[in-house]
């Protein structure tokens, strides 16, 4: 099978035609990845934190759409969360459902602004969490996290303010 270069996450993906997202920007071999990662058993805190990382690494066009600008927005500051607060995955998943209308409105914008992303997505990709043994996924979506965070070290001073506004909400 021939493989091409996810145009979002640089991973190795097959080259396949197929459906994508409809604002997170891959090529359809990843998505098509992303799918099967989800299709596993995983838990409501393990596929939150997987769509955190997948969206952070997909931010193609979030200069001209407001879906996408948001989505790497919303889903960094949960990563945000997940990896500096050490927020319980319960109050995090509460916190992500609200995001926008609690730090909005503080940060007295209408819109999320635009986050120049990293030219590197980090080193690891939806795909070693596709290859990996059931019992060592949980570790390695930890690992995916902390890479795609790292990689968004640019932003992370912005990133952390939305955080710290996204605590003060009730
Ligand atoms: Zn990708």
């Amino acid at each position: 099978m021939p493989t091409v270069v996810c145009v979002g996450c640089g991973a190795e993906v097959s080259d396949v035609s197929g459906p994508v997202h409809a604002y997170m920007c891959s090529s359809p071999g990843c998505w098509q990845l992303y799918g099967e990662v989800t299709a596993q058993n995983l838990a409501q805190a393990e596929l939150r934190l997987a769509l955190d990382c997948y969206a952070a690494q997909h931010p193609g066009g979030a200069e001209h759409e407001l879906r996408q600008r948001q989505s790497v927005a919303v889903h960094l500051t949960s990563l945000c969360l997940h990896i500096e607060e050490r927020l319980p995955a319960a109050q995090l998943m509460t916190r992500l459902n609200r995001m926008s209308r609690t730090v909005l409105p503080l940060l007295g914008a209408s819109a999320w602004p635009y986050l120049p992303p990293p030219e590197r997505m980090g080193d690891m990709t939806v795909a070693d969490v596709r290859s990996v043994a059931p019992e060592q996924r949980a570790a390695c979506l930890g690992d995916w996290a902390e890479a795609v965070w790292r990689s968004w070290s640019a932003q992370h001073e912005t990133v952390r303010g939305w955080a710290r506004l996204a605590l003060k909400g009730r």
